[in-house]
């Protein structure tokens, strides 16, 4: 196995900041450990590498028991949100640092930096300094870096977050192509569900120092295991058991508070069985998806997200009188708010 966490735990004063956390990452595997702010992610992180130690449990590094080590035997590579990089040294001379500390011969250090460069295309840009990078550029640098030493963990807290939208997607993408080459237990934090969810193999979903739900994306996404994760992991409604879009179903929430997903709300044209009669209220183009917001008759308010198909073969206008019905809703015993 390449890290095991068991049974965690870390204070803060009086506060939990990890509670008693479970983890297995399978060797060479990517995962993601996703929460939103103060969830507990980067205390963890640090936990797996030695920056931080347990008030109990343990952690196992590559079949090692090493939750008494330093850092610096746990020989794990780290990038943080805002690396910095040496503004006195050039890219290939901060790439080489791990190497030049650890007096690797310099001819291998010189075929390492090289070799990483080309990882991380940056060929081009080995003699530039820092200064002389985008955010995205500086970001690619600190992984090399980290990657130098050959760490057997990876671990990265939120590299691509002081990055813009584009740049995150487009490093996310490099990051799993990154990954799938060379093979490093990498554990990714983010708070970012789209993130998260497409670069892992796994994904961790932490709230309030507790993991929440270890599961592959889909698997997240289709059986989430709480009301915090379904909530949490894309966009969806919350509506009462009693509201008519359920009760002409016959589904049994059991719990008073159903989850439907905007896209798991069927519009219709036309009344058909188990339909309740709706109003479109607004329509929001969101690119490749229409957000339809709808008045039940009821009085609820439910948001559907059809595709750009679908919503051309309903011709939606505003005011329109549409018929709708839910698929795969959900109920959770109890509620906690995102
Ligand atoms: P995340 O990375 O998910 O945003 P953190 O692990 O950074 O969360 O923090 C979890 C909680 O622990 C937060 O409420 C934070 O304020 C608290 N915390 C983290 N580090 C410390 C520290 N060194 N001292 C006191 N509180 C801390
Ligand atoms: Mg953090």
């Amino acid at each position: 196995m390449g890290i095991v966490v068991d049974n965690i735990s870390k204070h803060f004063g009086s506060f939990k900041a990890v509670d008693q956390v479970d983890l297995t990452v399978k060797s060479g595997s990517l995962v993601a450990l996703l929460g939103p702010s103060g969830s507990g992610k980067s205390t963890l992180l640090r936990l797996i590498a030695g920056l931080e130690m347990p008030d109990s449990g343990k952690i196992i590094l590559t079949g090692k028991d090493a939750t008494y080590k330093n850092v610096q035997e746990r020989n794990i590579g780290f990038v943080f949100q805002q690396y910095a990089l040496f503004k006195h040294m050039t890219v290939r001379q901060n790439i080489a640092f791990g190497l030049e500390i650890r007096k690797v011969q310099d001819k291998k250090i010189k075929g390492r930096v090289e070799q990483l460069l080309e990882l991380v295309q940056l060929k081009e840009l080995g003699d530039r300094y820092p200064s002389q990078l985008s955010g995205g550029q500086r970001q690619r640098v600190a992984l090399a870096r980290a990657l130098a030493v050959e760490p057997e963990i990876l671990l990265l807290d939120e590299p691509f977050g002081a990055l813009d939208a584009k740049v995150r997607k487009d490093l996310r993408i490099w990051l799993r192509h990154l990954h799938d080459e060379v093979n490093v237990t990498t554990v990714f934090v983010t708070h970012d569900q789209e993130e998260a969810m497409e670069v892992s193999d796994e994904v961790v979903v932490m709230n309030k120092g507790r993991v929440e739900q270890v599961g592959s994306p889909a698997d997240i996404y289709d059986n989430p295991a709480s009301a915090f994760v379904m909530s949490f992991i894309g966009p969806v409604n919350v509506l009462p058991n009693t509201a008519r879009i359920f009760q002409s179903t016959g589904f049994n929430a059991g719990h008073p508070e159903v989850f439907l997903r905007p896209q798991d709300v069927i519009i219709e044209k036309y009344a058909q069985e188990a339909t309740a009669s709706a109003k479109v209220s607004r329509l929001i183009h969101l690119g490749w998806e229409i957000q339809v917001e709808l008045t039940i008759d009821d009085g609820q308010v439910v948001t559907a997200h059809l595709t750009r198909d679908r919503f051309n073969e309903l011709q939606l206008e505003p005011q329109q009188q549409v018929y709708v019905k839910p698929k795969h809703a959900k109920s959770f015993p109890a509620y906690y708010s995102v």
